[in-house]
């Protein structure tokens, strides 16, 4: 049986999106749901291609009710690509009346990566900053962010909901794993099921990479059978980017995949310059066959970060496919796009590391 593992840096290719919606019961993001949230440009362009619950947040903001949008970081490094798309995700959520609730998951960070709290403290703060510099409203009427190691509740989930569950249930959902990765999992249970142990049963929704559902599944089976008053949590899905260099997924371990935002532009320069794309071998076969963009982490990134115009985008699509786009000018494009965000958003989270020192309770 072939487990989907949210602690590995395999990706998952196209065919397993459509094995993962039926083999696990993941809905589907329609037409209706797409205009319901055109706003979203994630859920626009099919990033977001599932979900779980979600009509209950409908039902709440038509009613006028609370509801809320819960996520968090694993502080193991720098922002990256990757932990942008569900940074934004949140604080889109946010914007559309969610309480949003942000967990830095360092109990996770230690388990996985053997990054001792004082580490990844520091981490915390920096990754903190990076999405109140994205919009996140820490307003504590608007939020509620929450250190693992220091968030008694989590823990305390995590004991109460631990008498029902069985090594049998572990396996079955994440494999063989250290039992130190089954107990972040239980604390997991315990960050998704915060926003209502602490602010009342509401609809809560958890929007992850699909790497996640695992954790997703094991918080509804146990909010089921011991939380019955509260909403079963849902989740909204997206794709996860391919690393830059073609490889199956950003990974610390392949560092020509990913860059962070930290590091020296000219570094983010050169990876970019040197990202996979589906581009000919040269500019004569290129205009003959035109490009493929389906297939190129160029435009992959453009369309996830870098172009907020949906009809650019589609005509930098034709363009390529009908050869009329050469890759060096487009990567020249992404490039100046990036770089021009990444100093922007330098600057404006500059100014937000005291906040964000405050908020996590740090000298
Ligand atoms: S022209 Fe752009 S989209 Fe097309 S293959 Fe080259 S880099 Fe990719």
């Amino acid at each position: 049986m072939k487990f989907m593992d949210p602690w590995s840096s395999q990706g998952i290719d196209e065919a397993d999106y459509e094995r993962l919606i039926s083999e696990f019961g993941i809905e589907r993001i329609d037409d209706v749901i797409r205009q319901n949230l055109k706003e979203n440009r994630f859920i626009r362009r099919k990033i977001i291609f599932g979900h779980r619950s979600l009509q209950n947040i409908f039902k709440a903001i038509e009613q006028n009710k609370p509801w809320a949008v819960m996520s968090g970081i694993k502080p193991s490094g720098p922002f990256h690509l990757g932990t942008l798309t569900t940074a934004l995700e949140i604080v889109e959520f946010q914007k559309m009346g969610a309480k949003a609730y942000y967990c830095i998951a360092d109990i996770e960070s230690w388990e996985d990566n053997g990054i001792p709290y004082q580490e990844s403290e520091k981490n915390a703060v920096d990754n903190l900053a990076d999405i109140l510099a994205l919009g996140l409203d820490y307003n504590p009427e608007k939020a509620y962010i929450w250190r693992q190691s220091k968030e008694p509740i989590v823990k305390d989930v995590c004991f109460k909901v631990g008498r029902l569950v069985t090594q049998n249930m572990l396996n079955a959902i994440y494999g063989e794993k250290p039992f130190g990765l089954y107990l972040a999992a239980l604390i997991q249970v315990g960050d998704i099921t915060l926003p209502q142990i602490k602010d009342g049963s509401q609809p809560v929704i958890v929007p992850v990479g699909i790497d996640q559902d695992p954790h997703i599944r094991l918080t509804r089976d146990l909010t089921r059978r011991y939380y019955k008053e509260f909403f079963l949590p849902g989740a909204t899905y997206h794709k996860l980017l391919a690393g830059l260099d073609g490889t199956e997924k950003m990974s610390k371990r392949n560092p020509n995949s990913y860059f962070t935002f930290n590091e020296p532009l000219e570094s983010i320069e050169k990876k970019i310059k040197g990202a996979f794309t589906g581009g000919r071998r040269n500019r004569k076969e290129q205009q003959e066959l035109g490009g493929q963009p389906q297939i190129c982490m160029i435009y992959k990134i453009l369309m996830y970060h870098f172009e907020p115009d949906d009809e650019k985008l589609a005509q930098e699509f034709e363009a390529c496919v009908k050869g009329e786009l050469m890759c060096g000018d487009h990567k020249r494009t992404c490039i100046e796009r990036v770089i021009k965000f990444i100093k922007e958003h330098r600057e404006k989270k500059e100014k937000l590391i005291d906040k964000a020192r405050e908020i996590l309770g740090v000298d």
